[in-house]
This record gives structure tokens, C-alpha cells and sequence, in this order.
């Protein structure tokens, strides 16, 4: 029996379901799809598990979508391919010292991105994913509140220039994202003078000024949908390609390049955290119920509370969206953020 028939089996013995991100291996992705599972950004991973009936969930993507998902699922068992696979933004911020940073600007709002540990999301006022990160802070701005925002650098500075918000910043970093170079972008969107430019804002400002699509995984496959153009250039993990391909099969996709003068190109827009997610380790954890993720039920109290803000806000923009009739302009977001 081949490797995916075997976890088909033990999806099903097992009573679990397997939660892919966008950037995990396409064969992952389809074996998702094919199973009941799902394919998704982080936050709609943890929610597809939150609400799925099966009591366990196998999470390919890294560390802090496994440890979202248990937070929303506690009482589930919450496994991963590999416990090691881990975020450059996670790393970036140390609970310790973002905690101090935190304690030096006390009147300030805290806001972090869902790429963060549990630790740090415990800390936090307000957990904001790329999807709704623009909203949450704007409506923050406009409260009165100044804000601490982690870990993004680039995705808070967007976040910044979007709202005008007071915002002090920590300077993670994606080193995916980061690798987009603005200046070869600009040459192949010359050589490809109809196509459009989707951008991750995690990528440079530089990188952001040249697209015409800034947004989330979600937002990105939503727009590509939309819009005319028979070329796009994507500026994100090659992993989306799996889905995008699915949503526009007729339109041909280019990568954003990584390579140039000033590259380092240590990821090639191919996440090697996300890399290390095989259909091999999904087994495995699945064989013996390895890789389970845990979480002090204390730090997931805590940090559910900043999770439950971002959904209890979606859920409410939703409500007063669909009252003015514009829905139409959020659908993206709103496909992948659920109530609490
Ligand atoms: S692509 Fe970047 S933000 Fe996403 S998991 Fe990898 S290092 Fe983290």
C-alpha cells in the first residue's frame, strides 16, 4: 500500500482529519482536499479544527499553527508532521523580550500577528492575522488607542501606512517574504507588461509599492479570481501555486523573483520550515500519536482571549457588512474567519 492510501486508513481509524497550510507540499495539500480535511491560511486551519467532529487533528504547516489550533481545541488532540518545523517570526520574538518591550510602553494596545507562540499571544491585547490586521488596527486607531505591534516588521509598517495608527514596531522579519526583490520585479513585470503583481505584506515596502494586489494567502487566490489579467506575478511561498493553479487554471502564474545583486535567497520563496511537513512524518505521528502539541492550559487561557477578540470583530464586521451590502469587497476575508 502506498504512503497515501496508509494515512487515508489511519485518518480514518484514528478518527482524525488533516489541517494543510498553503505552503506545505502539494501532494499534502491534496491529500487534505481528498480526505476531508482542509487547505487553508492559518486561521482557518484552527478554525476548520475547532469546529470539525473529529477529536484528532493532524496539522502540516509549523509550531504556532498547531499550537492555535489547540488553543481553540483543547480538549483534541493536536498533532503535527514535524514539532520542529518552526517561523522565522516566531523566532524573532522571544516571550522575554518582547514581554520587557511591552512593560516599557505600558499605555500602549497590544497587537501581534498569529505568527507568534502562545506565549506571546497570551500577551497580547489583540491576535490580528494578515487578513484583518488593516481593520482591527484602524478600528483601534480610531478608539485613541497607540499600539505595540509584533513580530512583522514589513507587514506592520503596511499596517501603519494603511491607518495611520500610531504603531511602535518589532523588527521580525519572514525570510521568505523578505528575499522579494523589488528591482527584478520590476524588470519582469516589464517583460510582462499585462500581467498583475500579488504581493504578501510580508514582503519589503519596496516589494508592496510595485503590486497591484496587496493581501493575505486568502485574499490573494480570492483576487486572482477577479481580476482579468492572463498573468500574475506572486509575490508569496511557492506553495500557493497548488490552490492559485486550482482557482485560475487558465491563467499562467510567474514567481516574484528572490535572485538578485543583493539576494541571500536563503528560502527561494519556498518556506524550509513549511519544507520539512512530508507525507513520511504525517504518518508517523499518526502511527503512534508522536508530535502531539501541547500548551499550558494557563498561556492558552490567555491568549484564546486575544484569538476570540480578532473572531468576536470579524464576526461583527460581517454582520454590519452585510447591512450596507458590501460583503462583496471582504468576501476573502470573510470565507476564513468564523465566529469564536
Ligand atoms: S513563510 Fe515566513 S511567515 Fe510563513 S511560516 Fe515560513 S518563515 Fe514563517
Amino acid at each position: 500500500m502506498i504512503v497515501i492510501e496508509r494515512i487515508k486508513a489511519q485518518l480514518a481509524a484514528h478518527d482524525a482529519v488533516l489541517i494543510a497550510h498553503y505552503y506545505t507540499d502539494p501532494a499534502i495539500q491534496a491529500l487534505a482536499e481528498a480526505t476531508g480535511g482542509c487547505v487553508a491560511d492559518s486561521l482557518e486551519m484552527a478554525r476548520f479544527g475547532r469546529d470539525a467532529k473529529a477529536q484528532t487533528l493532524i496539522v502540516a504547516g509549523v509550531r504556532f499553527m498547531g499550537e492555535t489550533a489547540k488553543i481553540l481545541s483543547p480538549h483534541k488532540r493536536v498533532l503535527m508532521a514535524d514539532l520542529e518545523a518552526t517561523c522565522s517570526l516566531d523566532l524573532s520574538c522571544p516571550i522575554d523580550e518582547f514581554s520587557n518591550f511591552c512593560d516599557q510602553h505600558p499605555d500602549r494596545t497590544v497587537v501581534v500577528y498569529a505568527n507568534t507562540s502562545a506565549a506571546v499571544k497570551a500577551r497580547a491585547d489583540y491576535v490580528v492575522t494578515s487578513a484583518i490586521g488593516v481593520d482591527i488596527v484602524r478600528m483601534l486607531h480610531q478608539q485613541g488607542h497607540a499600539i505595540i505591534w509584533g513580530p512583522d516588521r514589513h507587514l506592520g509598517a503596511y499596517i501603519k501606512a494603511q491607518t495611520g495608527a500610531d504603531m511602535l514596531l518589532w523588527q521580525g522579519h519572514c525570510i521568505v517574504h523578505d528575499e522579494f526583490k523589488a528591482f527584478e520585479l520590476q524588470a519582469l513585470k516589464a517583460q510582462h507588461p499585462n500581467a498583475k503583481v500579488l504581493v504578501h505584506p510580508e514582503s519589503s515596502e519596496a516589494v508592496i509599492l510595485e503590486a497591484d494586489i496587496v493581501g493575505s494567502t486568502s485574499q490573494l487566490i480570492a483576487a486572482a479570481k477577479q481580476l482579468q489579467a492572463p498573468t500574475l506575478i506572486v509575490a508569496t511561498d511557492q506553495g500557493i501555486f497548488y490552490k492559485l493553479s486550482q482557482a485560475v487554471p487558465d491563467k499562467t502564474l510567474i514567481i516574484a523573483p528572490t535572485a538578485g545583486n543583493s539576494a541571500t535567497c536563503k528560502s527561494c520563496a519556498l518556506c524550509p520550515w513549511m519544507a520539512m511537513n512530508t507525507l513520511e512524518k504525517i504518518e508517523a505521528a499518526l502511527t503512534d500519536f508522536k508530535h502531539e502539541i501541547m500548551v499550558d492550559p494557563m498561556i492558552a487561557q490567555q491568549a484564546k482571549r486575544g484569538i476570540d477578540r480578532m473572531l468576536d470583530f470579524a464576526e461583527q464586521r460581517k454582520v454590519n457588512l452585510q447591512v450596507q451590502g458590501d460583503t462583496q469587497k471582504y468576501t476573502a476575508l470573510f470565507n476564513h474567519v468564523g465566529p469564536a
